[in-house]
Formats: C-alpha cells, sequence, structure tokens
C-alpha cells in the first residue's frame, strides 16, 4: 500500500518571524472578504462576487499561506468546505464527508497536477487511467437509501453535517424513490441538483409576470428551491439531478472505478451525466475539456463550470487519499471560464437584417465571460424584453458559451436605483427611416423596404460569408465602405468594381485594392450550393442549397423548376419549396442572376460532387498560405470531390490542410490528433 502524507501546501514556506505585515494583512482581508462570499453564496444563495473572482482571490489566499504557513487559521476558507447548516433544518451527519475538489484553470495546470500523481504513485496511475465527467454547476446532495428505499436527502452543508432537507428532495422527479435491481442494505449516492436552462427561463419569466425577482443564475435557484422550507414551493421548480458517487457505511465504494460506478448509479436508476469519457492519455484529457467547453458546453440544457477528472481505479484513489481534509488528491476540477457574468446594459439597439427583420440587441459595458470579453448581446424580439422586463440602465446576467452568440439571461431587479428606462420598440427602420411592419407571426418586427441601405449592407456582408461565396477581406467595413460610396448595391455589382475604384477609398492601397479584387473574383468559381445560400432567400439555410444544387445542378433548372418539383426533394419542405418559387418569381432576383451570368460567376453544380467523390462526407479545414492554390480554388477543389470546407479544427474534422504560416488551427489540429496533409497531399487525394 502506498503511503502519502496528506499536505496542505506544496511550496517552500517561509519562517513565521520573516511574514511581511502586507501579507498578514492581506491575508486577513481576503480570509474576511471570502467567508462573507461564501455566507452569501452557499446560505442566503445571492452571491455577491463573481465565481472567477471568488476562485482568483481563493488562489491568492492559497498562494500566501503556502509562502507563510505561520498565517494559516483554521478557520480560513481553504481549510473549509461549503458553510455552517442553517437551522431551519434538521441535521444530517454524512457517513463520509463531502468534501471540495482541487481546480486546475488551465491544461499546464492539469497536466502538472497529472504528472504529480505520476510522481506518487508512478505506474499505478497509467494502469488505472482516468474518467472524465462533466462538472454540473448545481448544489451538492447526498442520498441516504436504506433497503433500496429513499430515507434521507442532505445539502451538503460544512462536509460534515448537512441540512435535512428529505420532504424537498421527494419531489424531484428523476431521484428514485427506489432504486432498481438489488442495492446494498445501506449507502449514500450523492451527486448535483440542478435546474436546466429552459426550466430556469421559464421560472423567472413567471417570476416577472408575479413582480418577484429573478433568480441570478441557474445554480442559485436550484440551490434556494432546494432549501424551501414549503416542500410545495420545491416541487413547483422543475429541479433535475445527476449521480456521480456513492458511499458505503464503512466507507467503501460499491465499485471497482469510477467508470463501473457511473455504470452501476444509471444500473440503479439514477441518472447519470452525458459526455463522460475514460481517457489513459492526458493529452485525450486536454482534447475532452477542449471538445466539452468549445462545442458540447453550448448544446447542453444545464450549466457545467468545468470538467472532473478522476483516477479510474477505485484502490489506486484509495492509495493517494486527500489533501488536508478539503480535496481529494485523486481528483481535480478543471475549471473552464465562467460562461455566465453581470454588467449593465447601457442601451437596446436595433439592427436591420438581411429580410428586413429588425432585431433588438443588447449593448453592455464590456465584460469577461466565456473567456472573451462581450459589450453586444443578442435580444431576440421586442416580446422577449418585455417578457423579461428589461430596462436601460439594468444590471443584467450574461451568458455565453463556445461560439454561441451571447445572450441576456435577465435583470437584477434588487440593484435598480430608480434611473433604469423602460425600453420601446422602434416605431420606423433605424436604417431607412420607414415605418415598421409586424410579421406574419405578430411577434417579430420588419423593415419593408426592400432598397433599405441595412438590408443591403447585411445582404452583402451574408454573401460575402465564409459559408457562402468565401470572399477572403470583404469585411462589414469594407461593404459599408462600399455602399457609402454607392460603388455597390448589390450582389452583382461587386463582380463589376476595378482597382481604380477602389484606391481613392480610405484603408485601400495598390496591394490591398488588388486583393480584394482578386478575391472577388476567385469566387465566381464557386458551385451553384455556396451561391444558393449566398442569395439570402429567406429559409434557404446551407444545407437546403446543397439538397437543392444537387438536385437541379443548374440554377436554370431550378429557377424553372415548379413548386410541387421544388418540394418533392427530399429535406425541402414546403415552406422552403414556396419561398425558392417566390424569390426567382420577382423580377428583381431574376434581373440579379441574369447579371451573375454575365460577370462569370458559376451557375451550376460540378458533377465530381453528385456522383461519389474521392472526398465524399470529408470535413476538411485550411489553414495558412498554400503554394498555388488560393484559399477559394483548394475550397473549390474539395468540394468538387464531395468534401465539405469548415472554418475550425473539431473532432470531427477529417483532416487539415495546412500552408506556410498556419498559425493556432495546426496546433489545435496535433492537440487533437488530427490529420495534416500538404497542397500536394490534396492535390493527389482528389486526383491531380
Ligand atoms: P467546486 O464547486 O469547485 O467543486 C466541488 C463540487 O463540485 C462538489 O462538491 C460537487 O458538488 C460538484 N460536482 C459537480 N459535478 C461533479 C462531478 N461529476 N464529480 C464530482 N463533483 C462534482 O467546489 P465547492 O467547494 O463546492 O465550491 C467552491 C466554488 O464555488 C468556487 O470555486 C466558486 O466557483 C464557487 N463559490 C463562489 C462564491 C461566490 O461568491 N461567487 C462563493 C463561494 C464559492
Amino acid at each position: 500500500m502506498l503511503k502519502v502524507t496528506p499536505v496542505a501546501h506544496e511550496t517552500e514556506p517561509a519562517a513565521p518571524s520573516m511574514i511581511p505585515t502586507h501579507a498578514s494583512e492581506r491575508a486577513a482581508a481576503l480570509r474576511e472578504q471570502l467567508t462573507r462570499a461564501s455566507y452569501e453564496y452557499y446560505a442566503l444563495d445571492r452571491p455577491s462576487l463573481s465565481d472567477s473572482d471568488y476562485d482568483r482571490l481563493f488562489r491568492e489566499l492559497q498562494t500566501l499561506e503556502a509562502q507563510y504557513p505561520a498565517l494559516l487559521t483554521s478557520d480560513s476558507p481553504t481549510q473549509r468546505v461549503g458553510a455552517t447548516p442553517q437551522s431551519a433544518f434538521g441535521r444530517h451527519a454524512h457517513l463520509v464527508p463531502m468534501i471540495s475538489l482541487g481546480n486546475a484553470f488551465s491544461d499546464d495546470e492539469l497536466s502538472e497536477w497529472e504528472a504529480k500523481l505520476v510522481r506518487v504513485a508512478g505506474r499505478d496511475i497509467a494502469e488505472s487511467g482516468f474518467t472524465a465527467e462533466l462538472k454540473i454547476d448545481g448544489a451538492a446532495i447526498s442520498l441516504t437509501y436504506e433497503h433500496g428505499l429513499l430515507v434521507t436527502g442532505a445539502t451538503r452543508g460544512d462536509g460534515t453535517t448537512g441540512e435535512n432537507v428529505t420532504l424537498n428532495v421527494r419531489t424531484v422527479r428523476d431521484i428514485p424513490l427506489r432504486l432498481h435491481g438489488d442495492a446494498p442494505e445501506k449507502l449514500e449516492i450523492r451527486g448535483e441538483l440542478y435546474l436546466p436552462f429552459d426550466g430556469f427561463e421559464r421560472m423567472n419569466e413567471e417570476r416577472v409576470r408575479l413582480g418577484e425577482p429573478v433568480f441570478a443564475n441557474p445554480r442559485n435557484a436550484a440551490a434556494g428551491a432546494l432549501r424551501q422550507l414549503n416542500p410545495a414551493i420545491t416541487a413547483s421548480r422543475p429541479l433535475r439531478f445527476f449521480g456521480y458517487t456513492a458511499v458505503l457505511p464503512d466507507g467503501r465504494t460499491p465499485a471497482e472505478s469510477q467508470w463501473e460506478l457511473l455504470d452501476q448509479l444509471a444500473a440503479w436508476g439514477i441518472p447519470v451525466a452525458p459526455h463522460r469519457q475514460r481517457c489513459t492519455a492526458i493529452t485525450e484529457l486536454h482534447a475532452w475539456a477542449y471538445e466539452v467547453e468549445h462545442t458540447l458546453r453550448a448544446e447542453l440544457n444545464f450549466a457545467i463550470d468545468g470538467g472532473v477528472i478522476k483516477v479510474d481505479s477505485v484502490r489506486v484513489q484509495q492509495d493517494l487519499g486527500v489533501i488536508g481534509g478539503r480535496e481529494p488528491r485523486w481528483a481535480i476540477a478543471r475549471k473552464f471560464a465562467a460562461d455566465i457574468a453581470e454588467t449593465t446594459l447601457a442601451d437596446i439597439q436595433v439592427n436591420t437584417g438581411r429580410t428586413g427583420v429588425l432585431t433588438p440587441y443588447a449593448v453592455l459595458e464590456p465584460v469577461l465571460v466565456g473567456g472573451t470579453t462581450v459589450t453586444f448581446a443578442t435580444l431576440h424580439n421586442a416580446d422577449l424584453i418585455a417578457s423579461k422586463d428589461l430596462r436601460i440602465g439594468d444590471r443584467v446576467q450574461i451568458k455565453r458559451a463556445g461560439d454561441v452568440i451571447p445572450q441576456v439571461i435577465g435583470p437584477v431587479p434588487e440593484k435598480r436605483d430608480g434611473t433604469q428606462q423602460p425600453w420601446q420598440p422602434p416605431t420606423h427602420c433605424p436604417s431607412c427611416k420607414s415605418p415598421v411592419a409586424r410579421e406574419e407571426d405578430g411577434v417579430g418586427l420588419y423593415c419593408p423596404n426592400v432598397l433599405c441601405p441595412g438590408r443591403q449592407l447585411e445582404g452583402l456582408v451574408h454573401f460575402a460569408a465564409r459559408d457562402c461565396m468565401d470572399i477572403d477581406g470583404l469585411s462589414y467595413q469594407r461593404i459599408k465602405q462600399l455602399l457609402d460610396a454607392a460603388l455597390v448595391h448589390d450582389a452583382a455589382d461587386l463582380y463589376t468594381l476595378t482597382v481604380d475604384q477602389l484606391l481613392p477609398l480610405e484603408r485601400f492601397a495598390e496591394k490591398s485594392a488588388e486583393n480584394l479584387i482578386a478575391a472577388i473574383s476567385a469566387s465566381r468559381a464557386h458551385p451553384l450550393s455556396r451561391l444558393l445560400f449566398a442569395l439570402g432567400i429567406r429559409h434557404v439555410g446551407g444545407q437546403a442549397a446543397q439538397l437543392l444544387a444537387r438536385r437541379f445542378g443548374t440554377l436554370d433548372a431550378l429557377m424553372n423548376a415548379s413548386l410541387e418539383e421544388i418540394s418533392a426533394v427530399r429535406g425541402i419542405g414546403d415552406v422552403i419549396a414556396r419561398s425558392v418559387r417566390a424569390f426567382f418569381d420577382d423580377p428583381t432576383s431574376r434581373a440579379l442572376v441574369d447579371r451573375l451570368r454575365t460577370l462569370g460567376v458559376r451557375l451550376d453544380e460540378p458533377e465530381a460532387q453528385q456522383a461519389s467523390g474521392a472526398l465524399n462526407g470529408a470535413v476538411v479545414v485550411i489553414t495558412g498560405t498554400l503554394p498555388t492554390l488560393s484559399r477559394g480554388e483548394a475550397t473549390a477543389l474539395v468540394e468538387r470531390a464531395g468534401g465539405r470546407v469548415t472554418s475550425s479544427v473539431s473532432r470531427k474534422t477529417t483532416f487539415l490542410v495546412a500552408g506556410a504560416d498556419p498559425g493556432g488551427k495546426l496546433d489545435k489540429a496535433n492537440e487533437l490528433g488530427v490529420k495534416v496533409i500538404g497542397e500536394d497531399e490534396l492535390q493527389a487525394l482528389v486526383g491531380g
């Protein structure tokens, strides 16, 4: 059996006599601030600090205490878990303490943790491997089952003793009152109680209607619901549960590995969080964390604040033990950048989209969320602003996950000081000043003027976008410049531009003007599917455009097809078919197509793509400067061979084509183990 002595600090300590005054004063201030924040967070469910600020201050105190151990007091927040249980509930003593977790805020910190484990436990770590799980951002609870029946539900409390909230826990529908199959005589199952986002939003909308304060985030709402004195109130909240561990009265775990334990929980009928993974190499853990943070997180209907990495073998876990009574050495939270933050709603403005839809958006005081500074957030439509009772000047909660557009969760009404102003929907289009109209569904507002400059601008931005005609260098600002100078009005005008016309414009030099004209010209060669998407026909996204292009082969065939023929295409519904027909029945659209044809824009779908190509089904990313092909030409090559070109590397990427100065995408591909090839290999793959 491996011997591990619990240690609270792993850095070089200083002698007590050498503690500078500023360090002891700072430690005392941090202790006080963190203790107050913990009380607000755990006991009141109303944090005044953001989690990332709390984590930063916590780290600072840990570092000070490691440097000057004499500063360590037994009541320091670094030595405690949670908060003292409230007296309103009965107490429940946990079979084994419910402790906290150490944190890794980056891949490097995770690697350091793993390297330390390997130093301590050697080959046992490689043989055991790890289980990676989502870190659910809810409230920790323990469920005691006796003879398979739920007898007690308790909060974590201070880790040793929690509050007995059995009546409330019994109202949570996905917590089984009786375990399925054979269960030990007595055991405690632990996990996280949470509120899914949709339930949370519904709950807050209801509270706005009733004039009650809304909850800041799903975690606080879940913790608050759990500790209601009236179980009927808890029952009315859509709480859910995920289990992640279990413990027997003698402290043993009822499985040999964490992975098997999760399977066992599922077999007992306990919900287990999705996307868990068994890994052996540290690079696999990095890749898993990356995918969860940047892709999966945005798809989840519940909040996570990271992943939890656990040594898989229960025997090795026991050998590794606990650090300072507070966190297991064998598990660590790989924390992600916070995806919820609070800021001020400075203004609400309205954008005219390419189809005329008027979309309100929030102008925010810049705030760091999900690892990026956010200044704007979508507000969808006027009714949503009213249902959330958002007022200009409000403190608001913002959510951002992965590449998803930031959203406003809702206001924090208790922070109002009377200066906040309700918002009035626009009566006129902010771009062309035409009176606005209501959409058929009665919810959206739109500008009915087809020649509205706002619509033209958004239409051209869409036309030039990467998924559409992929015109490198034709940015929002450039398009605005071209429209303001009256050099273009519609997409066809782009193909008439010359270097001489661009040169007098601000920020254009000979080289940049030539590059832009070349990029526009190269886009002529894209297949019909891209053009169809780029034209901005209502309801026709990239997928529908491909289906139509493949079925009809040429734009003429599609323009002359009947409504029935269009809606007969697999994957194309009536709504899309009617929209396509209406678009081509409009003389303006036909005139645009005629001009595009005259200007040499390709109006057919390459044969190779209709038949089976060498790259059928492949997802390809291109980066850097290729020796002979432009980005547009390489994309066309891939598409002609049946592949699809996307802009970012993920686990779904089949291969990355890298040229000179490849940048971050190459690192990402290496990290994820995605195959990397050069232009010559690409040419060889598609048959020269
Ligand atoms: P923690 O939340 O960082 O990690 C431990 C907890 O993770 C466990 O108790 C468990 O409930 C939970 N968890 C979720 N999924 C899990 C899984 N799959 N496996 C194991 N555990 C899982 O630590 P903590 O001690 O509960 O709380 C400290 C954190 O709380 C801080 O890092 C901070 O983010 C937040 N906090 C914030 C404030 C504030 O003022 N904003 C105050 C106190 C604490």
